[in-house]
């Protein structure tokens, strides 16, 4: 399995998030949701999706896509302040650990 984004040389292990299997860093907690995954697991899938779609302020993230090495796009998620890392090359997010429980809240 892939390394985390944040932490060097530490991998990834997948963790049970609802319906689906997510890849979880043991180091930093931080979350990785492959392609469908965090609508999959969100409280509001369509307003989930929609803000997907927005791609609100997206910058150039630091940081390799954990599945194919990368380039992501930090970009705002629901929320400007709410960024997260995406791979647009598998569509996929990496998400931290404290802004995971955010999302469901966002959605509110
Ligand atoms: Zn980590
Ligand atoms: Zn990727």
């Amino acid at each position: 399995m892939a390394d985390c984004p944040k932490c060097p040389y530490v991998g990834l292990n997948e963790v049970a998030a609802g319906a689906v299997t997510v890849d979880e860093c043991p180091e930093c907690g931080g979350r990785w949701y492959d392609a469908g995954e965090l609508e999959a697991v969100a409280k509001s899938p369509d307003k989930l999706r929609a803000a997907i779609e927005e791609e609100t302020d997206p910058r150039k993230s630091d940081r390799p896509c954990a599945r194919c090495g990368g380039g992501m796009t930090n970009r705002g998620l629901l929320n400007r302040l709410l960024r997260v890392d995406f791979c647009p090359a598998c569509r996929g997010f990496w998400v931290d650990k404290n802004e995971v429980g955010l999302i469901d809240r966002l959605l509110d």
